[in-house]
């Protein structure tokens, strides 16, 4: 199975839209709505021009 790339210890759940890399739900923003392609949470806040801070970062354990 493919796992998050995030969280290699979860199963993916969905493909982000943007990077095209294989996140668990926890870590896909469905902003479109679940019939609509995914970002992941890097690319969600990257398409609201904003980027992540330690804290968040560091609250869901992604490296930047
Ligand atoms: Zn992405
Ligand atoms: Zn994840």
């Amino acid at each position: 199975m493919n796992c998050c790339r995030t969280h290699d210890d979860v199963k993916a759940g969905g493909m982000c839209r943007t990077c095209r890399e294989e996140f668990c739900d926890a870590c896909l923003v469905y902003a479109y709505g679940l019939s609509k392609a995914p970002y992941c949470v890097r690319c969600a806040l990257l398409a609201v021009g904003t980027t992540p801070t330690a804290e968040w970062t560091a609250e869901y354990s992604i490296s930047a």
